[in-house]
C-alpha cells in the first residue's frame, strides 16, 4: 500500500539510521507520520538477529500506519579496527604505541615499556610505510608510522586521546589490500536477502569492480536490488565515473570522507558527485553530521541548518541522519527539523540546469513533459513505468516545484523509487486499456488527496492508434 499521509510531498528525501532510539514502534510510527522515505539497517553493529527483529518491526508499523518505506542494509565492507584493550588507554602526545597482527605476538614483547594493542587486519603491515598518517577514532587521534616490521607497526603519537576497543582506523592515502566484501558482509547479504531489504550500500567501494562483486553475489543468490556505492576515502574519488557506471546511486558518507581527504576539499567533493550523480541518472545521499549536533540538543545549529539547506540546493535525492536516529535523545525533533528545512528551501528554489541530459527520443519527451509542468501553475507529472527508468530520468530533469507521481505494478520498482527525488510512487495494478489506466491514476491520486480539482496532471502514457501504441504526452485537468 502507498502512502496515505497527505500534504507530506518533499522533492528531497529523508533516510533515517534505525537504533536505539528509533526501535521502538510509538517513535518509528511518528517518523512514518512525517513521511519518512528511508530506514537504513548500519551492519557494523548490527546481528542477524536484530536485523530480523528490527525489519518485522518496521514492516509490520509501516503496514498499520499506511506508508511504505524502503530498508537500506549498509554492510561495512573492508574496515580497518583497533583490538580489544582491557581499559581505555589515555595517550599521551609523543608517546610510542604499537599495534600487533596478533594478541600472540603482543604477548610475546610484552613488557617491552610501549603500550599497544592489534589490529583486525594483519596485512596492514605490508600495506602502510614510515611517515603514513594513522587517524583512530573518527580522526580524534593522529599517529604517525615510525616503524615497520611484519609483526608490528610502531607509531608516534602526534594528536592524543583516549583509545578504547574496537576503534575504526583510517589511513588516508594509502591502499589498503582489504577485500571489498568481507565474509561479515556476505553474511549479512543473505540475512537482507531473507528479510527483503529493499537497498545495499557497500562502505569503502575502491573501484567499479568492487560492486560487481557484490552484485555477483547477490545474484547468485537470488537478488537484484540496487546498490549504493559509499563514497569516502580518496580512491572512490578518483575513481568516480566508474564507480557511478557500476552502482544505481551513490552516498556521499562525509563521516570518513572527511578523515580520508583533507576537510577542506569535503564541499567540493560533495558537489562535485551530486552533479555528476544527477548528469547520470542517479540517485545521490548526502550523510553524516547533518544534525549532529540534535544527538544531545533539540535545536540545531545555524551552520546545520545551512548544512541542510545547502544538499537540498544542490539537488540531492536524499539527506540521512545517523547517530542523531540511533543513539540521539531528538529523533523525531530531527526529521521535523529537516521537514521544515526542505521545505522552505524548496519552496524558495526555482532556477535550475540540471546537467542531465537525455539523448534518445523518448528521453527527449521526457524533457518537453517536463517543461510543460514546471511552466504550469501548481502542476503534477503522472508517469507510468515498470522498471523505474522514466520516473528516475524525469527526476534527473529536477522539475522544480513538480510532483512526479509514478505509478508501478511492481512492487521492487515502488521501493527503488522511493530514494529517487521528486519522486512519489505508487503501486497499482494496470489496465490493457491505456485510458483505463489512467483514470485510475487520477482516482488514485485523488482520493488520497496528493492532487485537488483543477490541478494540471501532465501524463506521459501511450494511447492505442490502431494497432499501434503511441507515446504521448498528455495535459489533463482533475476534475
Ligand atoms: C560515513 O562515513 O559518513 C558513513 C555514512 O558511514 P558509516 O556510518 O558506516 O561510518
Amino acid at each position: 500500500m502507498s502512502a496515505v499521509i497527505p500534504n507530506l510531498y518533499r522533492h528531497t528525501k529523508i533516510i533515517i539510521t534505525l537504533g536505539p532510539a528509533t526501535l521502538d514502534e510509538a517513535v518509528f510510527r511518528k517518523l512514518l507520520l512525517l513521511g519518512l522515505d528511508i530506514v537504513r539497517l548500519n551492519m557494523a553493529h548490527a546481528s542477524k538477529e536484530w536485523t530480523e527483529m528490527a525489519t518485522e518491526m518496521v514492516r509490520r508499523v509501516s503496514k498499520s500506519v499506511g506508508r511504505d518505506v524502503a530498508i537500506l542494509m549498509d554492510i561495512k565492507g573492508p574496515e580497518v579496527r583497533t583490538g580489544d584493550v582491557s581499559d581505555t588507554l589515555q595517550l599521551e602526545e609523543g608517546e610510542v604505541f604499537d599495534f600487533y597482527v596478533s594478541t600472540e605476538a603482543q604477548a610475546r614483547n610484552a613488557g617491552n615499556g610501549i603500550r599497544s594493542t592489534t589490529v583486525n587486519y594483519p596485512g596492514l603491515m605490508n600495506d602502510v610505510k614510515v611517515g603514513d598518517t594513522m587517524l583512530v577514532d573518527s580522526g580524534l587521534i593522529r599517529m604517525q608510522v615510525q616503524d615497520v616490521t611484519p609483526e608490528r607497526l610502531r607509531c608516534g603519537v602526534l594528536i592524543p586521546g583516549p583509545l578504547g576497543k574496537r576503534r575504526h582506523i583510517n589511513l588516508p592515502g594509502v591502499k589498503v589490500n582489504l577485500p571489498s566484501l568481507t565474509e561479515k558482509d556476505k553474511r549479512d547479504v543473505l540475512t537482507g536477502i531473507a528479510c527483503g531489504v529493499d537497498f545495499y550500500a557497500l562502505s569503502f567501494v575502491r573501484e567499479g569492480s568492487d560492486l560487481d562483486l557484490l552484485r555477483r553475489f547477490m545474484s547468485d543468490n537470488g537478488s537484484q536490488a540496487p546498490i549504493i556505492a559509499k563514497i569516502e576515502d580518496q580512491s572512490a574519488v578518483t575513481n568516480l565515473s566508474e564507480i557511478i557506471r557500476a552502482a544505481d546511486g551513490l552516498m556521499v558518507a562525509r563521516g570518513d570522507l572527511g578523515i580520508e581527504v583533507p576537510f577542506e576539499k569535503l564541499p567540493i567533493i560533495q558537489r562535485r558527485i551530486v552533479n555528476a550523480c544527477i548528469a547520470a541518472g542517479k540517485p545521490v545521499i548526502v550523510a553524516t553530521h547533518m544534525l549532529e549536533s540534535m544527538i544531545t540538543q533539540p535545536m540545531p545549529t545555524r551552520a546545520e541548518i545551512t548544512d541542510v539547506a545547502n544538499a537540498v540546493f544542490e539537488q540531492a535525492d536524499c539527506v540521512m541522519l545517523s547517530a542523531e536516529t540511533t543513539v540521539g535523545k531528538y529523533p523525531v525533533e530531527c526529521v521535523e527539523v529537516l521537514n521544515r528545512i526542505i521545505g522552505e528551501c524548496e519552496q524558495a528554489y526555482d532556477t535550475y540546469i540540471s546537467p542531465f541530459k537525455p539523448k534518445t527520443p523518448k528521453g527527449k519527451l521526457l524533457s518537453a513533459a517536463a517543461t510543460l509542468a514546471t511552466e504550469l501553475q501548481d502542476a503534477a507529472i503522472v508517469v507510468f513505468t515498470r522498471q523505474g527508468t522514466l520516473a528516475r530520468s524525469l527526476s534527473a530533469l529536477r522539475p522544480w516545484h513538480v510532483p512526479i507521481y509514478a505509478f508501478t505494478d511492481v512492487k521492487g520498482t515502488f521501493s527503488e523509487l522511493l530514494i529517487t527525488w521528486g519522486v512519489e510512487p505508487f503501486l497499482m495494478e494496470f489496465s490493457d486499456e491505456p485510458e483505463k489506466t489512467v483514470q485510475d491514476a487520477i482516482a488514485y491520486l485523488k482520493r488520497r488527496n496528493w492532487v485537488k480539482q483543477g490541478t494540471p496532471l501532465v501524463f506521459i502514457t501511450n494511447v492505442l492508434a490502431g494497432e499501434l501504441k503511441v507515446d504521448t504526452v498528455q495535459l489533463r485537468w482533475v476534475e
